[in-house]
Order: C-alpha cells, then sequence, then structure tokens
C-alpha cells in the first residue's frame, strides 16, 4: 500500500464500493482516506446520568438499559422509539429510518452504552439513531471515539461508521510506510509541533484529548504553512520577473500640489500608505499593493497624490471604480481639487459620447492626457495609452480578476496596480488571500470625524425617526432612505421603493425628496446625485446603488428600511455615506419586528461597533470566507482543518516563519529543507487555484 493506492484495493472495499465512496465524498486514494478526517469525537471516558442531562449538551455517553420499544406511523412519517433507561431516569430514543433487522437485533432489557447528542422537546429527552454498544463488548481502551461524516447513502450499504473506522485502523497500521515527515526538526522542536505520522494516527484514533490537540494543531501549522510557502515563493517570482517602471522621482506636479492645493493635512496613515506606495514605485518592480482603509478615511486623496507623481515620471495613471456614479463622483472630488492646477483629468464610461470618447481616446494615445477616470469602459481594447504607469483599482472586490488582468496589458511593462477596498477584510483572511499582496492599512479617520450614532427602530417608531429627520432637515442637514434590491425579488423591491419614496414625499411634502434607482438613465442618476450633492434635495430615497463611495458630507443621517435584509459590510458600506462631514451623524436600522437570529446578531453589531476590521469578522463568523471574498473567488480558501476565524494565531506564525525562511534560503536548497521543498513541489506547486490575483 502507498498512499496513491486506489480505494479499491483495500481490504473489505473493492470496485464497487469504492466507487460509491469516491461519488459521495470524492475519495479515490489510500491518501485521501487519511485526509478524510472525523468531524466530531465521542467522548467514551465519561458517562453521563439521564438526571443531569441539560439542552445544548455535545454527544455524551449514557449507561442503561432499553426495557421497550414501538413502532409507530407509517410511510414517511413512520419511525422506531424505544424507552431507554438508568437509575435516575428515562429517555426516549428514536429511529426516522431503521431496517427490519435492525429492530429485531435491538438489545431489549440488557446493560447498553449508547451514545449520542440529546434534543430537548416539550420537556422530555430524547436521543435520536444513537449508537450503541453492549456493555460486555465495549472496548475498553477506546476513549475518544471518531465519527466520520455521515451519509445515508452509503450507510444503507453498510458503509457506516464502523465500516469507515475498520478501513481507517487497516491504513493507519501502514502509516509509517505511507507518511514522511515535511517540516524541518528545527522547526518542528521550537514549535513543539507532534511529528506528521503521530498528527494523523492520533487524529483518526486518539490516544487521548491532549493528543489530539497537539495532532489537530500540527495538521493546521502544516496546512497554513504550506499555504504561505505557495505564496511567499509566488511573491519572489513576481518581483524578481515582474519589471515595472521606476518613478525615482517626485517632482513638480506632486510638489505643487502638495504645498499649494491640498485642502487639509493629510493624516498620519495617509502620509505613512504614501510613503509606502512610493517606496514600491520607485523600484524597477511593478506595483502590486492592496490600500485598505475603512469608509471616510480618505483614500481618494492618496490616489490622487499617487498618480502625481506617476505624472512626474513622465507616465499616465488611471482610476477604474466599480459603478457610474462612483467613477463620476472621483471625477467631480478629483477635478475640484486639481481646478487651480493645468492638470487634466477626463471621465471615461459606458455613457460617454461619441465625440468625447474620441477626443478621450486621442489625448490617452498622443499623451496629452494624463488622467483617466472611469468604469470598466477603460479596460475595452479601444482605449490605448501612450504610458500608463498607474492603475488604481477601486472597491476591488466588484471586479473579476479577468477584469483586472486586461489592465496589466495595457502597456509593454505592465503598470503598477494599486487596489483600494473599503470593505475590510478580516486580518486572517487578508493574510492568506492576499498574502502575494502587499498591504497598506489606512487605520485613521481624519480628525474630528464624529462616531456615527446607530439605532434600531422597527415600524411603530417610524413617526419618531420621521420627526428626528425633520429636525435635522431644519438644521440644514440632508437626509438618505435606502430600500434593499436583492435580485430575486427585484420588482417587489421596486414597488417597495417607489411606495416608500410616495410615502415619504407625503410625510416631508414641505422639504425636497427625490428618488435614485439602478434602472434610471445614467444621465437622470446624475442629475439626482447632482442635486442632492449641491443640497438642493434634502432627502435621496434610493437602493443600495449609493452603497459605494459617494460622498455628501452635508447628508447626517441614513435610514436603511428592512435592514434585516442586507448583510452587514454592505450595512457598514451604507453607513460609511455619512459622518463625513464635521456634524454628529446618524444611522437608522429599521426593521419588521421578527428577525432571524442571524439578523439580529447583524444588527446588534452595528449598533456596538463603527470598526470596520470588527465588523468584518463578525461577518466571516456569520458566512464564512468564501462568501466574503465573493462568490467567483470562494473555494479558494477552503482549507481542510484552518479556521480562519479561530486559527488566526497559527496563521500568523506559519506566515512570519515562512518568511523566515525564505529570506535566508530563497530556493529552499538547504538540506534541512529538503523534505519541505519536495513536498512542497508535489502537493502545492502549481495548483493554486486562483492564479493572479490582480
Ligand atoms: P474613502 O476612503 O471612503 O474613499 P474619501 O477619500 O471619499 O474616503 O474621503 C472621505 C472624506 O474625507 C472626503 O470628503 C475627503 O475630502 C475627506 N478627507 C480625506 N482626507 C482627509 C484629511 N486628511 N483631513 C480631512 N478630511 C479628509
Ligand atoms: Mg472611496
Amino acid at each position: 500500500m502507498t498512499i496513491e493506492t486506489p480505494i479499491e484495493f483495500l481490504k473489505s472495499i473493492g470496485p464497487e464500493r469504492a466507487k460509491l465512496i469516491k461519488a459521495v465524498f470524492g475519495i479515490a486514494t489510500v491518501e485521501d482516506f487519511l485526509n478524510f478526517f472525523p468531524i466530531r469525537y465521542l467522548d467514551k471516558s465519561k458517562t453521563y446520568q439521564i438526571k443531569d442531562l441539560k439542552e445544548n449538551m455535545p454527544d455524551i455517553q449514557l449507561k442503561g438499559k432499553i426495557t421497550h420499544f414501538q413502532e409507530t406511523g407509517t410511510g414517511r412519517g413512520k419511525r422506531l422509539t424505544a424507552k431507554f433507561q438508568d437509575e435516575t431516569g428515562v429517555i426516549e430514543l428514536i429511529w426516522f429510518q431503521y431496517s427490519q433487522w435492525m429492530k429485531e437485533q435491538l438489545p431489549v432489557n440488557r446493560e447498553l452504552y449508547i451514545f449520542g447528542k440529546v434534543n430537548l422537546f416539550n420537556n422530555q429527552f430524547s436521543l435520536p439513531h444513537p449508537e450503541i454498544e453492549i456493555e460486555e463488548k465495549k472496548e475498553k481502551e477506546e476513549r475518544l471515539k471518531p465519527i466520520y461524516p455521515g451519509s445515508e447513502k452509503l450507510t444503507k450499504r453498510g458503509l457506516n461508521q464502523k465500516f469507515f473506522s475498520s478501513v481507517l485502523r487497516n491504513i493507519c497500521l501502514e502509516i509509517p510506510n505511507l507518511l514522511h515527515e515535511n517540516l524541518p526538526d528545527d522547526l518542528r522542536k521550537s514549535l513543539k509541533l507532534m511529528s506528521r505520522r503521530s498528527a494523523y494516527l492520533n487524529i483518526h484514533f486518539p490516544k487521548n484529548l491532549k493528543h489530539l490537540q497537539h495532532a489537530d494543531r500540527r495538521l493546521k501549522f502544516e496546512e497554513a504553512f504550506f499555504f504561505q510557502l505557495g505564496y511567499g515563493l509566488k511573491k519572489q517570482h513576481h518581483q524578481s520577473h515582474n519589471v515595472g517602471n521606476p518613478f525615482p522621482i517626485v517632482g513638480e506636479y506632486f510638489n505643487n500640489f502638495y504645498e499649494n492645493h491640498l485642502p487639509f493635512e493629510l493624516t498620519n496613515a495617509q502620509k505613512r500608505v504614501l510613503k509606502e506606495i512610493r517606496n514600491d514605485m520607485k523600484r524597477p518592480v511593478q506595483m502590486n499593493r492592496l490600500l485598505q482603509g475603512d469608509v471616510g478615511s480618505g483614500k481618494t486623496m492618496v490616489a490622487l497624490l499617487s498618480m502625481l507623481i506617476a505624472m512626474d515620471n513622465g507616465f499616465q495613471a488611471c482610476i477604474m471604480a466599480p459603478t457610474e456614479i462612483l467613477a463620476q463622483q472621483h471625477y467631480h472630488g478629483i477635478s475640484k481639487l486639481l481646478e487651480n492646477t493645468d492638470i487634466q483629468v477626463k471621465l471615461l464610461t459606458g455613457s460617454t459620447k461619441t465625440s468625447e470618447r474620441k477626443t478621450i481616446h486621442e489625448g490617452l494615445m498622443s499623451g496629452e492626457l494624463s488622467l483617466l477616470i472611469g468604469t470598466h469602459a477603460i479596460v475595452e481594447e479601444t482605449v490605448q495609452f501612450k504610458n500608463l504607469g498607474l492603475a488604481i483599482i477601486d472597491e476591488q472586490h466588484r471586479f473579476g480578476v479577468a477584469q483586472r488582468a486586461r489592465l496589466w496589458i495595457k502597456n509593454k511593462i505592465p503598470p503598477h496596480v494599486l487596489i483600494m477596498t473599503a470593505t475590510p477584510i478580516p486580518r486572517t483572511l487578508a493574510m492568506s488571500f492576499y498574502s502575494d499582496l502587499d498591504v497598506s492599512v489606512i487605520d485613521e479617520l481624519p480628525v474630528g470625524r464624529k462616531a456615527i450614532i446607530t439605532a434600531h427602530r422597527r415600524e411603530k417608531d417610524r413617526i419618531f425617526v420621521y420627526n428626528f429627520c425633520r429636525d435635522e432637515i431644519k438644521k440644514g442637514r440632508q437626509i438618505y432612505f435606502v430600500y434593499p434590491l436583492i435580485e430575486e425579488s427585484e420588482t417587489l423591491d421596486y414597488k417597495n421603493l417607489t411606495e416608500g419614496f410616495a410615502h415619504i414625499s407625503q410625510y416631508f411634502s414641505g422639504n425636497t425628496v427625490s428618488m435614485l434607482h439602478g434602472k434610471m438613465l445614467p444621465a437622470e442618476k446624475e442629475i439626482a446625485m447632482q442635486q442632492f450633492a449641491s443640497g438642493a434635495v434634502d432627502i435621496l430615497v434610493a437602493t443600495t446603488v449609493i452603497e459605494v463611495g459617494v460622498n455628501v458630507p452635508n447628508a447626517s443621517v441614513m435610514i436603511i428600511e428592512s435592514a434585516e435584509r442586507f448583510g452587514l459590510s454592505q450595512l457598514h458600506q451604507l453607513r460609511g455615506r455619512v459622518g463625513r462631514g464635521a456634524e454628529q451623524s446618524y444611522c437608522i436600522l429599521m426593521t419588521s419586528d421578527k428577525l432571524t437570529n442571524e439578523a439580529r446578531k447583524r444588527i446588534k453589531t452595528m449598533c456596538e461597533t463603527n470598526d470596520g476590521f470588527k465588523i468584518s469578522e463578525v461577518d466571516m463568523e456569520l458566512r464564512g470566507p468564501g462568501d466574503i471574498l465573493g462568490t467567483q473567488q470562494s473555494g479558494v480558501v477552503d482549507f481542510k482543518r484552518l479556521d480562519l476565524l479561530q486559527d488566526s494565531e497559527i496563521i500568523k506564525v506559519s506566515k512570519e516563519i515562512v518568511e523566515k525562511i525564505l529570506s535566508k534560503d530563497p530556493f529552499l536548497n538547504h538540506p534541512d529543507h529538503e523534505m519541505m521543498k519536495n513536498y512542497y513541489t508535489k502537493n502545492y506547486k502549481g495548483k493554486n487555484k486562483w492564479g493572479k490575483i490582480s
């Protein structure tokens, strides 16, 4: 037997069963089987008494007797129940599926151990599908019993827990021939990591809880380590192969702007990040940097200043935004900042007129036009630059990887790439998923910002909420009302929006109210946005088109309707539309009375914190990492054992160690690194599922 042996050749499997197991669990080889991990363990070292049962207990063991059983119901409702009793009480055992044979074998009036998870229903404990062991046959040495993922399809054919356990027992006997260490001894010793062989053995057949924990830690570390090693090697490769245009100077454009046109003092975080970008762009290596900064942290200014450096070095620069509104917003903001300079900037989107488009194309080709802002219209083939030196992508995870890659080919030597995101992602996720990007973080808001006050209100409070809005408008503030727009129920949602608009218009008849949604024409949208931005409109009733990046500092109240229907990062983004000026701002989350637990947690989190990183962590807890990265990229971080939430320490340590190793031995040529290198080459090299991130 080797780890590559197909499972059909294993004792007690054969071709038929092998096919079935492969179809259900994807297990094809001995190695797959070793990596088929128990989902939990039953602790058989402890026996509970029925009187001590509580709600929400983990799997437990009870000792007693089945006194009698009966069948009830017919067809799909048919079930088998039995009374199980110890000296302290009685519970009910239930089988929703069972065979005639099983029923006949039920050991009545014999001393038994049963295992499983108890439920409390109508004040009565029950235990569905218990595992049963007759006392005299109980395996004495077995303490933590592994439970493998179950499948009805397999269980029906006898491929049950006992079967998996016995196959794995046979495989584990061969572990010394099957598995070899892949981490250097020194490393293992310094981190007190269990050997690889021992870890696999103890994952499947734990000697005790402590051994199990050690095994778990070892396997998690290994997973994190080789993942980081892959990224580390990739980054190294990138740095030695991806030439970039060096921008050695900071010149007139930058200095003139910085000294004469900067409307405010940069925050320290902005200065630090700018320095990081500047240092990257100095080198003849393509920059590949992620700029994370919470909403309102002032990423736009960092972008502009970076573009000016590109110009100082004779290059063009562009910003690509995910929506037309956001592109316009950037365009207006940056035009305003450049108002008193002679720097030209243009806007290119899907709705740019043909004549204007032509002018832009020509300006870009001749080099007369240095700065371009736009939507994905920028990556169309017809758009050619004389020498694009810097491409900035705002709100990156709206763009697909492929779209971004099209920016690279705009220049012979690929432009430096700066990806800006206002949706902080949990640090552990960033460390894993983006570990081949350099990450800059703006972790400070401009001074004088007041924390946004967030409150949860229900339908019965609506009039109070309206009155509050009225008072704010009297003070000269502006209000957003946002309605959810979720594609499956689009027409219904538009109905909500238009009804909401009618209702609000009626209530606020003395004020100006306008509407903004995705189905409007770009020109209409722009007018609505402009009117709101100029202060001509008091209330903007909108869908989530305003979610990303919109900046109207005078708007101080954000009302989110049906807030329970929004995800956390979306709520946080929406809230970020207020609190952009000096005034106290508010976010009011309107919900119905009935909330799911998850929705309640989201609303509570929003009311408790403004910290985007904290919010992103709760979000990951609720949705899992795949969802956070977006569907296009889910699956990228499905680790076998590693949990991005629980295991941040392991991820951090593994990353540091990989960096240390690669800085001393970039090609892993040292004899101590041979095992590691071989293992990596065999199992990871070329197997990254995601390719280039930006
Ligand atoms: P985001 O990071 O969300 O894109 P913006 O770049 O839109 O944030 O900036 C939000 C607001 O803060 C803008 O009105 C901008 O002019 C202002 N701003 C940015 N940096 C500073 C600063 N250092 N001091 C004061 N205001 C700033
Ligand atoms: Mg922004």
